[in-house]
C-alpha cells in the first residue's frame, strides 16, 4: 500500500490552570497540548499527539517546526507505512537536528505524525489500532491515577479512589522529610488491593536516593520512579537498585531503540515507561513494548498529556498485554477531558476500548477550540 499525504492540520493549545501542577524540576502554570491530523489522497485520515506537556513555551515551537521545517518531507510524499514515514523522517530530520541542538522537538513531532499514520493505516484496514498491531490485544487495559501532588496528595488520592482508582502515584523530590512523612502516612492508609508509587522526576543524587529508600524501608511501595536523574552514571543506578527492594522505574526521558535495549540489559529497572508522544509513535515504541515485555519487565506507557496521546497510550499497552497500568493524570485538563475514552463508564480504575477502527478520534471537540494557540492547515 501507498499513501501520498494530502493535508496537514496542526494546532497548539494552552488552557489556563487554576492550580499549577508542581514537579521536583518545576510548576506548570498552564496545560498546553500539539494536535496533529494527517489526511491521504484518497481521505483517509488519522489523529496524533505531539508531545508538549514542559515547557510550555514549546508546544507552539514544535507546531511551527512542524509547519515551517518539516512539511516539506510529507506533503505530496508517498509512504508504504507509518514506519516507512517514521524511518524516513527521522533520516531526513538528522542534519536539521543536528544542526540546532534541537533533537527532542524533532523526534516528538515525529512521534506525533507516526502516531497520526498509524491511526490512519488502522483506520483504512478497518481495526482499532490496539488489534492493527496485534491481533491478540487485549480490550481492556488497567489504570492508575497519577500527577498527585505529595502534598494534597489526602484529597487527590480520595478524589482518585472515588473515580474508581486503585492504584496511585505520587510525586516526591520536594522537601526530603516531609515527603517521607507523608508517604508513609499515605501508605499506611490504602485499602486492601490498593497500590502507591512514588516519582521523584529525577530529582535526587545517589545519596539522597539512598536515604530516601532507607526511610521507605517496608513500605509497599509498587515502584520509585526517576530517583536519579535519567543521565546519572549507571553505577549509580546499578547500586540504588541493588540495596532498593522497590522495583525501579523510568523512560519517559530515555528515547531510541537503542537506548530503550540499553536500559533493558542494565537489569536496573523492574518497569519501563516509554512515552508514545516523546519518542517513536506506535512504529518507535510498539516494539520496545515488546522488547520490555521478552524481558519479563513490566510495561507501563508513561503519559501526562492531552486526550489523543491518552487513548494512543491505552491503544500501545492493549496490544502488548501484561500487568502494566495505562498511567491516567488526575489533575484538571480540558485537552484531555473534552475527549472522554471512558465515555461515561462506572470506573476509571480500567479503560475498555471500543470496536471502532484507529484511535476512535473522528474530530477534536468543539469545547477545546478557544484555548488554541498556533493553528495551521496545509495540503497540496
Ligand atoms: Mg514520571
Amino acid at each position: 500500500m501507498s499513501i501520498t499525504l494530502a493535508r496537514i492540520h496542526v494546532s497548539a493549545y494552552r488552557v489556563p490552570i487554576a492550580s499549577p501542577v508542581a514537579t521536583s524540576f518545576g510548576v506548570m502554570q498552564n496545560r498546553p497540548a500539539v494536535f496533529v491530523r494527517l489526511e491521504d489522497s484518497d481521505g483517509a485520515f488519522g489523529w496524533g499527539e505531539i508531545f508538549a506537556n514542559w515547557p510550555a513555551a514549546g508546544a507552539e515551537h514544535r507546531a511551527r517546526l512542524l509547519v515551517e521545517d518539516m512539511a516539506d518531507l510529507l506533503l505530496g510524499q508517498r509512504f508504504d507505512s507509518a514506519q516507512d514515514l517514521f524511518t524516513q523522517l527521522t533520516d531526513k530530520t538528522h542534519i536539521r537536528a543536528l544542526q540546532c541542538d534541537e533533537w527532542g522537538p524533532f523526534r516528538q513531532v515525529i512521534a506525533g505524525l507516526d502516531t497520526a499514520m498509524t491511526d490512519l493505516e488502522a483506520r483504512r484496514a478497518g481495526l482499532p489500532v490496539a488489534r492493527f498491531l496485534n491481533p491478540n490485544a487485549v480490550q481492556t487495559v488497567p489504570c492508575y491515577a497519577s500527577g498527585i501532588a505529595i502534598a494534597q496528595a489526602t484529597d487527590q488520592v480520595a478524589e482518585s479512589r472515588s473515580l474508581g482508582f486503585s492504584a496511585f502515584k505520587v510525586k516526591v523530590g520536594f522537601d526530603h522529610d516531609r515527603d517521607r512523612t507523608l508517604l508513609r502516612a499515605l501508605g499506611q492508609s490504602l485499602g486492601t488491593g490498593e497500590t502507591l508509587c512514588a516519582d521523584a522526576n529525577q530529582a535526587w543524587t545517589l545519596p539522597e536516593a539512598e536515604r530516601f529508600v532507607a526511610a521507605c524501608r517496608g513500605l509497599p511501595l509498587g515502584w520509585l520512579e526517576e530517583p536519579l536523574p535519567a543521565d546519572a552514571p549507571l553505577t549509580h543506578w546499578q547500586a540504588l537498585a541493588a540495596q532498593c527492594p522497590i522495583p525501579l522505574a523510568g523512560g519517559e526521558n530515555i528515547t531510541g531503540t537503542g537506548g530503550f535495549a540499553d536500559a533493558i540489559a542494565t537489569g536496573v529497572f523492574g518497569v519501563l515507561q516509554p512515552d508514545i508522544a516523546k519518542w517513536g509513535g506506535f512504529s518507535g515504541c510498539w516494539p520496545v513494548a515488546q522488547a520490555i515485555g521478552s524481558a519479563g519487565l513490566r510495561y507501563c506507557p508513561h503519559f501526562l498529556g492531552g486526550g489523543i496521546g491518552l487513548v494512543a497510550s491505552a491503544h500501545l499497552l492493549a496490544a502488548a498485554g501484561g500487568d502494566g497500568l495505562l498511567e491516567v493524570d488526575v489533575n484538571p485538563n480540558p485537552l484531555r477531558d473534552a475527549f472522554d475514552p471512558w465515555q461515561g463508564a462506572a470506573t476509571r480504575g480500567t479503560l475498555t476500548l471500543p470496536d471502532a477502527p484507529g484511535l476512535n478520534i473522528t474530530d477534536l471537540p468543539d469545547e477545546i477550540a478557544h484555548f488554541v494557540s498556533y493553528s495551521r492547515d496545509l495540503h497540496i
